[in-house]
């Protein structure tokens, strides 16, 4: 075999399939003209890229394209709500610590020094009925503000 069977070979599939610059498709004509092996090649292919081409065209549903950026836009809008309701937890489990563990840090800076209405601030009991009394109000107030929430319906119209 020489090297201009071998590289006529290399574009059989092209030229069947009428893609070549018209200098590269002569030269397989011409080649294929005295070749029997590329011949019966290109001949197989051609038949191949004509059956091909007849094939129907898959059409696509109407609206389908429409369908599919609404379903794209409610999932990113869920994802979005998501993350923002996350934010508020973490905001507010935060903001509970803080002030569950503050009356602590008065107390320890302070001492027992701290008296309002005749109770002493730094006592054990009244530091934890008040850190609990807290821990209360702040999960209560996260209940409220997720509730309160204005949720958007992320459906598929
Ligand atoms: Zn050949």
């Amino acid at each position: 075999m020489n090297t201009s069977h071998d590289e006529i070979r290399a574009l059989l599939v092209l030229a069947a399939a009428g893609v070549l610059e018209p200098v590269e498709q002569r030269r397989v004509d011409e080649h294929a003209a005295v070749c029997e092996e590329c011949s019966a090649e290109l001949a197989a292919l051609a038949s191949l890229a004509r059956g091909i081409r007849s094939l129907s065209t898959p059409v696509i549903p109407q609206g389908l394209a429409a369908r599919t950026q609404a379903r794209l836009r409610a999932r990113q809008g869920a994802a979005r709500e998501e993350r923002v309701s996350g934010a508020i937890v973490l905001f507010l489990a935060l903001f509970a610590w803080t002030i569950t563990l503050l009356p602590l840090l008065v107390s320890g800076v302070l001492g027992n020094t701290l008296v309002l209405w005749g109770v002493g601030l730094g006592d054990p009991l009244v530091l934890l009925g008040g850190s609990t009394l807290l821990a209360w109000l702040t999960g209560g107030v996260t209940v409220l503000v997720l509730m309160r929430r204005p949720r958007r319906e992320w459906r598929v119209s």
